[in-house]
């Protein structure tokens, strides 16, 4: 029942190189998570390292996962914030907000990690935009696993992040052959990424940049190191409202997203992200032809 989830490669400007497991041909989400990208680990010891100027987003919330390094975020509510790894940033876009996220001057050497969004329910897509930073979060042990809890509950270590939708994230260290059966929700649906070593998934061997899809109906996934690794775990129950999703936006219709990119264009609606250094990132054009939702 385990299918692989195979990312495409992406471009995110200046030469940055991706994996992009969300949205893919056969899947465009898994819960409402509708967007994974893994990148690195970048040596960054060289280079300016992360230099996403300001630009929008709206009916989204994005959620930054780090596995090493330091990014600093800056937004048009004004927040400033440095996050590291086992810290969580997510954002909520709803009506509309602009961020940066950039590499200080001086910055660590590595850079690796994980940029997640959310699609609000069609409900919420247009809510206030707000910003929450999570230093300290907590873990579960389920015997040979080690599960930091980021998003939603799982085996009784609850995240305070504030999502819409019942959702689960949460970094996974597994180390040794006998396999930890961890919790999970019968109606919910995950995706499983490797970020370091190899880690059995439901008796599939998955080296470091693979990942699975899991459909729902099951109580437990079991998980062993081969001899050790680190995935990130993600689920929902499956989002079932319309989505229409380009560029940086997330709607419940086309109209949405075309009037996101114009008030974008137009310098409305979004303001400045105070502090950024990276030019603003104009949006690209729109496809010929109508948006469609998946
Ligand atoms: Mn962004």
């Amino acid at each position: 029942m385990t299918q692989i989830l195979r990312p495409r490669r992406a471009s995110i400007g200046e030469g940055t190189e991706v994996g992009r497991y969300l949205p893919t041909r056969s899947h465009t989400t898994v819960g409402a998570w509708c967007f994974l990208d893994l990148y690195g680990p970048s040596d960054v010891s060289d280079g300016p390292g992360m230099q996403v100027g300001p630009h929008p987003h709206v009916g989204l919330q994005t959620v930054t996962w780090l596995l090493s390094g330091e990014v600093v975020h800056r937004d048009s509510l004004g927040h400033h914030q440095v996050i590291r790894p086992g810290q969580l940033n997510v954002m909520t876009a709803g009506a509309g907000i602009a961020h940066a996220e950039e590499s200080a001057d001086r910055h660590p050497r590595w850079l690796h990690g994980l940029q997640l969004w959310v699609a609000l329910p069609q409900a919420l897509s247009q809510t206030a935009a707000a910003f929450q930073h999570l230093a300290d979060l907590p873990v579960a042990e389920v015997g040979p696993a080690r599960a930091t809890v980021f998003v939603g509950e799982l085996a009784g270590a609850r995240s305070a992040a504030t999502v819409h939708s019942p959702l689960l994230g949460a970094e996974i260290t597994v180390v040794g052959a006998i396999p930890a059966e961890l919790p999970v929700e019968r109606e919910f649906e995950h995706a499983v990424v490797v970020v370091d070593g190899t880690v059995q998934v439901e008796g599939r061997s998955l080296p470091t940049g693979a990942g699975a899809y899991l459909p729902p109906g099951r109580h437990a996934l079991a998980m062993a190191g081969e001899p050790s690794g680190r995935v990130v775990l993600l689920g929902g129950e499956p989002f079932t409202e319309p989505l229409v999703m380009w560029w940086n936006f997330v709607g419940s219709s086309a109209d949405q997203i075309v009037s996101a990119r114009e008030d974008w264009e137009a310098d409305r609606r979004f303001g400045p992200v105070p502090g950024s250094q990276a030019p603003r990132v104009p949006a690209p054009a729109l496809p010929p032809g109508r948006l469609v939702a998946r």
